[in-house]
């Protein structure tokens, strides 16, 4: 039996009705962008994270693009960042004109290390770029306690982690502004490309709004230079419709990651974990796969049809496009050893346990 990935199917065709009604909708008015259907999942989405605005985007990217311009982040600037994360992380820094500086991360959590966060920054340092990886989020007690003893913004990069909670708070609501990706692969899925930003600055998410558009603060008036980073109004009416489902698809997740750490255990694999104060939401269940047997481990399992994937198999600091800025991070030891030892699991809220059983059947015979 093989088992996907994801399935990116059997979650829209439950409520097919409901999307094929709002597509109908919007044909029939014309108001492809924006809209009535978007103002109403911004409405649910900053109740969810606890912000008193959210202002959707064409995509997760476009957020942490959108966040870093509103906060005036440009060229002389240092934004510090996890070197162990998606591109889009240090990307967008660098798009603006600013530096990342890539830091290490905590081999437990696999997110960014507060100690090596205080020993990066500088008296350049803008922001610090949490990323709550995978699901888990980053340790924001110590993160925001440097922030404000240093001055600087905390700008989350939620992408993977919406509904996950430290402390009782939510993420992308704890920093000064959160980013969130609705790519079909991440726990809230539109059917197609979108994001947002949260924040409880009224006039920072005014800001947003604008440089969406850009910049426009009135008719034909441009106060910034923003770009189009508008979101459709059929993912609006989708992302709408799934999140008043997403409760649901969080506790799917976590009863999977619960059914994998009981049939895990005692393999050699080091299993993920979170502290008692978080709530993971199991974007990915990866796992360390010791003693260099990773890649033969993840061959055994892709031979028998079971999409297992690394995510990330390369550092950001060791990517061509960040060559030049080498220098600024030396080595980072935990990003470069997680890199060669991660493996994910499938994981979706759609996943049999039967199908998870395939997975550990197998991964228990490649270990005997
Ligand atoms: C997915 C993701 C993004 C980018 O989101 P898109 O919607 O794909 O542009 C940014 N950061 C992280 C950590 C992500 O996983």
């Amino acid at each position: 039996m093989a088992v996907p990935q994801l399935d990116l199917i059997a979650q829209n065709q439950a409520i097919a009705q409901e999307l094929e009604q709002a597509f109908s909708r919007i044909l029939a008015t014309g108001g492809f962008l924006l809209g009535p259907y978007v103002e109403s999942f911004e409405t649910e989405l900053a109740r969810l994270c606890e912000c008193d605005h959210a202002v959707a985007l064409a995509s997760g990217t476009d957020a942490l693009l959108v966040a870093l311009m509103a906060l005036d982040i440009g060229p002389g600037d240092e934004v510090i960042v996890p070197s162990f994360t998606f591109f889009a992380t240090a990307g967008s820094v660098h798009r603006v004109g600013a530096t990342p500086v890539f830091v290490d991360i905590e081999p437990g959590s696999f997110n960014l290390d507060p100690a090596a966060v205080e020993a990066a920054i500088t008296p350049r340092t803008r922001a610090i770029m949490p990323v709550h990886l995978f699901g888990l989020m980053a340790d924001m007690d110590r993160l925001l306690e440097l922030a404000q003893k240093h001055d600087i913004q905390i700008i989350e990069d939620a992408a993977q982690a919406i509904a996950a909670r430290w402390r009782g708070r939510p993420a992308g609501g704890v920093g000064r502004i959160g980013c969130l990706s609705f790519y079909p692969t991440k726990n809230l899925a539109g059917i197609g490309d979108g994001g947002a930003v949260v924040t409880g600055d009224a006039e920072l998410a005014a800001r947003c709004r604008s440089l969406r558009n850009h910049g426009q603060t009135g008719t034909y008036e441009h106060q910034w230079v923003g770009g189009n980073f508008r979101l459709d109004a059929i993912q609006g009416a989708a992302l709408g419709l799934k999140i008043k489902l997403l409760d649901n698809y969080t506790q799917l997740r976590r009863q999977a990651a619960c059914r994998y750490h009981q049939a895990l255990a005692g393999s050699p694999l080091v299993l993920p974990d979170a502290p008692d104060h978080a709530v993971h939401v199991y974007n990915q269940y990866t796992v360390r796969v010791p003693d260099g047997r990773r890649d033969a481990l993840l061959s055994r399992l892709q031979e028998q049809g079971i999409a297992a994937r690394v995510y990330y198999p390369k550092p950001l600091h060791l990517q061509p496009c960040f060559a030049h800025l080498k220098g600024l991070s030396g080595r980072l030891e935990a990003s470069e050893a997680a890199c060669g030892q991660v493996m994910s699991l499938p994981i979706f809220p759609e996943l049999t346990s039967g199908q998870q059983e395939e997975v550990c059947r197998a991964i228990k015979d490649y270990f005997s």
